[in-house]
């Protein structure tokens, strides 16, 4: 059973059952909604994962000091060994957690795209 820094067995009941929350989608989609649901990593994809920088502050997250908005190709390298289980970790945290701020200010300066309307592809 693998276990997060703080000992929270990421296969304990507790886990899944907040994992499967709407307490937890409620927040995931904030964190979305921070970047307008796009990846951190990968600005130009969708991001469909929240993934946990940490779980010190497990069910009390809070995007950018717990959470970032991921796609899911980005989420994947991210759990890779190397950034997961090394020391290296804390500065794939840091690089997250600073490009998370500088897309959200980027997605939230940027003017939304008018609404698009339906057009007929053969007029
Ligand atoms: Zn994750």
């Amino acid at each position: 059973m693998s276990r997060s820094p703080k000992g929270l067995p990421k296969a304990s009941p507790q886990y899944y059952v907040y994992i499967n929350s709407d307490e937890w989608r409620e927040k995931c989609k904030k964190c979305h909604a921070l970047t307008k649901y796009h990846c951190v990593v990968f600005p130009w994809a969708k991001s469909l994962n929240v993934h946990h920088l940490t779980y010190r502050n497990f069910q009390k997250e809070m995007p950018l000091r717990d959470t970032v908005p991921l796609s899911k190709f980005a989420h994947w390298i991210i759990h890779w060994w190397i950034f997961w289980k090394t020391p290296l970790r804390p500065w794939v945290n840091f690089l997250l957690r600073s490009l998370l701020i500088f897309w959200a200010v980027i997605w939230f300066v940027l003017p939304s795209k008018p609404k698009r309307t339906r057009r007929k592809k053969y007029a």
